[in-house]
């Protein structure tokens, strides 16, 4: 079982940030409103994440570790909706097989606290103790146990970098989360989890960006646009300024930058891409979701459609008199 889940975890885990991600998501879905993230050396040695969700109640922390073990799939249904977010029950047991993980959670009814502590897969203690309500994930040493994957670590720094990109991801896409992300103790994102994206906005991009946004709000064929677009006066060299969600999840889609670069052709010079956050509410059957659950690049179904909205809706909105 332990060597299953050490070659199960290469497939979740590749790097610090493929834990943040799932740690993240898992304290998203436990209902937080606020979500610390500290790391050191990129998170190759340390990483912890505090959060005030539901907890895990003390007879169920063994299972949760356990591979393919997951409280969020009732129905059969439910599995084809949830197909594209991810691995279902893998994360846990993944984490602990290649790191020394140490968990303290408490659920709100529980007068005690559970510490468990899991090291490359095998259980090493479970007690009572002292603790908040909610859950802190202690991740220590990865690749502590699989040298050759150790070696495809990039440096603590771009290691960094990966969780950084992700947590700005995450907090763009769940502005009612206070997200907190401190690197070596430094602090590099605070968001107040107000519920305002355009806040969101300024806390990552500053205000240069902040005060030079439009509002996009657009629906047709079945998809719903949201969110904000750069001013022409505001782009960069490249696509980093591009941040697409669909259905609440961070992707990339080489014809969404197509479809929005086109929008901006005549507004902005060539070769500089436009800033924008845009959030894509659509229905099942526009989005290909036989795609591998851990990429973020997706397919549509109806590319030329979706392509045709996406322009329509950018240009639409650029050419609105205020600008
Ligand atoms: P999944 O998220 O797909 O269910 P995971 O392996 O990520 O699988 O987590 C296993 C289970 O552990 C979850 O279904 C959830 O019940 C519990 N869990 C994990 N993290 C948290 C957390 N931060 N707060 C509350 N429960 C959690
Ligand atoms: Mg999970």
């Amino acid at each position: 079982q332990i060597t299953i889940d050490k070659i199960a975890a290469g497939e979740v885990i590749e790097r610090p940030a493929s834990i943040v991600k799932e740690l993240v998501e898992n304290a998203i879905d436990a209902g937080s409103t606020s979500v610390k993230i500290e790391i050191k050396d990129g998170g190759i040695s340390f990483i912890r994440i505090t959060d005030n969700g539901c907890g895990i109640p003390q007879d169920e922390v063994q299972r949760a570790f356990l591979r393919h073990s997951t409280s969020k799939i009732e129905t059969v249904e439910d599995l084809s909706h949830i197909a594209s977010l991810g691995f279902r029950g893998e994360a846990l047991s993944s984490i602990a097989a290649v790191t020394r993980t140490e968990l303290i959670t408490k659920t709100a009814d529980a007068e005690l606290g559970t510490r468990y502590v899991i090291e490359g897969g095998k259980e090493v203690s479970l007690e009572d103790t002292g603790a908040p309500n909610g859950t802190t994930f202690l991740v220590h040493q990865l690749f502590y146990n699989v040298p050759a994957r150790r070696k495809f670590l990039k440096t603590p720094m771009t290691e960094a970098g990966h969780v950084q990109d992700l947590l700005m991801h995450l907090a763009l896409s769940h502005p009612e989360v206070a997200f907190q992300f401190l690197n070596n103790g430094q602090e590099k994102l605070r968001t107040s989890g107000n519920g305002k994206l355009k806040d969101v906005i300024y806390n990552v991009y500053g205000r240069d960006v902040a005060a030079n946004l439009i509002e996009i709000d657009y629906e047709k064929n079945g998809i719903h646009i949201t969110g904000f677009l750069g001013k022409p006066i505001i782009t960069r060299g490249n696509r980093n300024f591009e941040n697409f969600f669909v259905n609440g999840r961070y992707v990339k889609s080489a014809m969404i930058s197509k479809s929005v670069e086109d929008a901006y052709r005549d507004f902005v010079m060539q070769h500089k891409f436009p800033f924008a956050v845009l959030h894509f509410h659509l229905s099942g059957e526009n989005v290909d979701i036989n795609v591998h659950p851990t990429k973020m690049e997706l397919r549509f179904s109806r590319q030329q459609e979706v392509y045709n909205t996406v322009f329509e809706a950018v240009h639409r909105t650029l050419l609105e008199p205020e600008l």
